[in-house]
């Protein structure tokens, strides 16, 4: 039998880190990662055959749980239409179609291939369209490896301790200005400033990046208004909370309408698919409708936009996302209870179907108290877990993730993992 171990020291020789995107390392929390073999409704198996409960869900987009039968047959089918085509096909119409169905703020769309790419594709027609050139972007706030975005970023970059990565020039960092989430004195203060030269704000609506923090109340609207009055477009970066906290994403959940959203994650079903969309006039600027440039060879790939409708189409079921919801709460609430029967400093946040724990107490609603969290004391809590067999993300700073999958005795399985764990970590 092939072990985990081994495998990773195969893959440090020949992969940087030993992995295709770092936070898989499992460098921040210590020790080495396993390799899935498979995976099936909540849970993964790894090449030694252990079993566990995931509440990453390859970072988001397994919202159905992993191998659904009506998203792996969907694609079965496609395949056998052949792989790619480079011509348009049916599917990229209809995927068309549900997007601005479901999402109303979106007039067209055009599909990429990742959410990086979503995001850079967004920025750029938000400068052509303005014809300005500063973005604004939220201290912990990850927009995937673009330039523009790799300063003070989240997810991976946050958790390296590198925010702000080498090889973005400073030319383009200079054009990227930050603002604390839910801060909205300090973003009245920016459009002041550099209204008249801001192209566009770029918002995780609720931050999934820096942990989870949802926006306090009226702040994305505040947001909106300012951008409004100073002619800056509102990009509201969806690739994570489209789909997971409500059926029409965070400007459902919030009724706040921005001028592009951006997706990824859910809309792929699995597959490498991202998406930028938004209202008529600006969406008609990118080419060949307009002179702002963006292609992809495999973008609208047939495969894909199978995969992608078929999950669209099983969250589109009634009550599928009160279920969700309510599953994440169980799980919350249970996790809270543990820990406050234990005497550990611990809060939670959540919104539909996503999730964060913090080993702080108190309400966590900003960048600087999530940094503030115990990360050491989340560290042993994620790997006591783990040895239970429950996977969580592992990094103090990524949101988690439940599924339609996950069942109650699944959250209470997690819970009983989580009264040892929670023990094992104040040690
Ligand atoms: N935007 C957000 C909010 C994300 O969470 C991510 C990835 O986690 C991205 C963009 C980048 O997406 P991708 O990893 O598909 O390039």
């Amino acid at each position: 039998m092939t072990t985990n171990h081994e495998l990773f020291q195969r893959a440090q020789q020949l992969m940087p880190g030993g992995v295709n995107s770092p936070v898989r390392a499992f460098k921040s929390v210590g020790g080495e990662p396993f390799f899935t073999a498979r995976a099936d409704g909540a849970c993964l198996w790894d090449v030694e055959g252990k079993r566990y409960i995931d509440y990453v869900g390859s970072w988001g987009p397994m919202i159905v749980g992993h191998n659904h039968p009506q998203v792996r047959e969907a694609v079965e089918r496609a395949v056998k239409n052949g792989l790619s085509y480079g011509t348009p096909c049916p599917a990229e119409v209809t995927m068309a179609e549900t997007i601005t169905r479901l999402i109303p703020s979106i007039d067209m769309v055009r599909m990429v291939n990742s959410g990086t790419e979503a995001t850079m594709s967004a920025i750029r027609l938000a400068r052509g369209a303005t014809n300005r050139s500063l973005i604004v972007k939220f201290e912990g706030c990850y927009h995937g490896h673009g330039d523009s975005f790799l300063v003070k970023a989240g997810s991976g970059a946050l958790t390296f301790g590198v925010p702000t990565s080498p090889g973005v020039p400073k030319a383009n960092a200079d054009l990227t200005l930050t603002l604390a989430y839910n801060d909205i004195d300090a973003a009245v203060r920016l459009f002041d400033e550099h209204g008249h030269d801001i192209a566009g704000l770029i918002i995780e609506p609720v931050a999934g990046n820096m942990n989870c923090i949802p926006p306090k109340d009226g702040y994305l609207q505040a947001l909106r208004e300012l951008c409004t009055k100073h002619g800056a477009l509102l990009i509201f970066d969806e690739v994570m909370t489209g789909f997971r906290v409500a059926l029409g994403g965070a400007q459902a959940y919030y009724g706040v309408t921005p001028d592009l959203t951006t997706f990824g994650k859910i809309i792929g079903g699995g597959m490498p698919v991202g998406a930028y969309g938004g209202r008529r006039d600006l969406m008609q600027q990118i080419a060949p409708a307009g002179p702002i440039y963006q292609a992809g060879t495999l973008s609208g790939n047939p495969v894909a936009m199978a995969a992608g409708l078929a999950m669209l189409e099983l969250i589109q079921a009634p009550g599928f996302y009160d279920q969700l919801a309510a599953r994440t709460r169980l799980l919350t609430d249970g996790l809270q209870a543990i820990a406050d029967g234990e005497g550990i400093p611990f809060s939670t946040n959540r919104v539909g179907g996503m999730f964060g724990l913090f080993f702080t107490a108190g309400k966590v609603e900003s960048y600087a108290q999530a940094t503030a969290a115990d990360t050491a004391m989340f560290n042993r809590f994620f790997h006591g877990m783990l040895e239970r067999g429950v996977y969580l993300a592992p990094s103090a700073f990524e949101a988690g993730f439940v599924s339609s999958a996950h069942s109650e005795q699944d959250v209470a399985d997690t819970l009983e993992a989580a009264r040892g764990a929670m023990k094992a970590a104040r040690a």
